[in-house]
């Protein structure tokens, strides 16, 4: 007897498989499953995966879009101005409740695990009050983790140090930092050094916005794995956006990836933000910004794609897609090949709740019952159709359903409906 059983639907792997549900977790994924349940949902001819994973956000600053003011020139710098204002603005009762809506809409999505950055830098840490109020709000039904990001620089802002600290005291899960916005180089590489031995004090995780800059000479990545390995916090820290390194003279990045890898860095490019962000001094030719995701991957270093940003002052468009920004994604990065493309949907499901440190996912007896029933019939598809999700299920319950993308179509010797699946 089980609660649930998803029947018939095609994992990610190609495999057609019945899950059967108990309580919070998987208890079974059989070829058939000949067994009695409290509901059954018919996948059969759609795509079932384990739930979307962000592993980069901004919760604190999500759906304020126009507020106080639109980003006119659409750069980082006029951003992070905006921002300024706006956190000491916005009441923590606001900042919850655009919290709540975007994890209404994540949870329409298959998002169902978020690494969001919160500022650190007001002293009144209202931003910290009220995502760590989100993150008890949410617990059922999202994994909300929060890092500790001293927005304006640890060394650069007057008490952006000690509020970093007292943020991880009031119960931040890991450590940020933004080493490229502190005063100067030397800062910034201090600014590295410096939190890579708070986090090994604490036993913690890091995950720094690192290079985001057109910037050759933004090397603070070459740092970061200097301090990663020096510390033995292999598999602890990501490096986030690494926007530089786009830019980067090629001898030097040969001699870069290698100790990445070494220091068991993940990557988290943001390809819909990267793309509108970077690249707005050039004239023409006009660079991309995005890192170097495929020669990341073939040395071995994990690279998923983070989210970023939905209607803030960095970006005016978004919607809780995970699918969006792994299309972007293949795009900007030319994943073109079979094995790119399927790779680009694992980027945004089993790669980055690796690389967040999610324990228990994934589709195996034992794993938490979390799972997305899409409209396509393979992670290719998924991607192409940005697919319709069908069924969201969260920790053993159903918590959205959706319609499937079809229309109606009234066109002489024509099908009645269409359906963009390929056929
Ligand atoms: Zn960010």
């Amino acid at each position: 007897m089980f609660d649930l059983i998803v029947r018939g639907g095609t994992l990610p792997d190609g495999r057609v498989a019945d899950i059967g549900i108990r309580g919070d977790r998987i208890a079974a994924v059989e070829p058939r499953i000949d067994a009695e349940a409290g509901a059954v949902i018919d996948a059969a001819g759609d795509l079932v995966s384990p739930p979307f994973v962000d592993p980069h956000f901004h919760m604190d600053a999500t759906l304020s879009y126009g507020t106080p003011r639109v980003n006119a020139s659409g750069t980082l710098l006029e951003g992070i101005s905006l921002w300024g204002e706006l956190r000491d603005l916005a009441t923590v009762d606001e900042m919850v409740e655009r919290a709540l809506t975007y994890c209404d809409w994540a949870a329409s999505m298959g998002l169902l695990a978020i690494r969001s950055h919160v500022d650190t830098t007001p002293d009144h840490l209202n931003t910290v009050t009220a995502m760590l109020e989100v993150c008890d709000k949410v617990r059922d039904y999202i994994d909300l983790q929060l890092v500790a990001f001293p927005q304006d620089g640890l060394y650069r802002a007057p008490n952006g140090r000690e509020n970093v600290i007292r943020a991880l005291d009031m119960g931040v899960d890991v450590v940020g930092g933004i080493p490229h916005f502190e005063r100067t180089m030397t800062d910034g590489a201090a600014s590295l050094k410096d939190l890579c031995e708070i986090a090994a004090q604490r036993g913690l995780m890091v995950d720094i916005h690192c290079d985001e800059t057109d910037d050759p000479m933004s090397r603070h990545i070459e740092t970061l794995a200097y301090e990663t390995q020096r510390l033995g916090l292999q598999g602890r820290v990501a490096g986030s956006h690494l926007t530089s390194m786009h830019s980067m003279d090629n001898y030097y990045v040969s001699k870069l990836l290698p100790l990445i890898a070494e220091a068991g860095i993940a990557a988290i490019p943001n390809p819909l933000i990267n793309i509108v962000l970077q690249g707005r001094h050039d004239s023409y030719p006009k660079r991309r910004g995005l890192t170097r995701v495929k020669e990341m991957q073939s040395h071995g270093i994990p690279v998923g794609w983070g989210q970023d940003c939905v209607l803030d002052p960095w970006y005016s468009l978004g919607t809780a897609d995970m699918l969006d920004v792994a299309f972007m994604g293949l795009h900007v990065a030319q994943m073109t090949h079979p094995d790119e493309m399927a790779r680009c949907f694992t980027m945004v499901t089993e790669t980055n709740a690796a690389i967040i440190g999610l324990e228990d996912y994934g589709i195996r007896p034992g794993a938490l019952a979390s799972l997305v029933v899409l409209d396509a019939a393979t992670p290719t598809e998924a991607l192409r159709l940005r697919a319709s999700r069908l069924a969201v299920i969260s920790k053993g319950k159903v918590i959205a359903r959706g319609p499937r993308g079809d229309a109606g179509l009234n066109v002489p010797g024509r099908p009645a409906t269409v359906r963009r699946r390929q056929p």
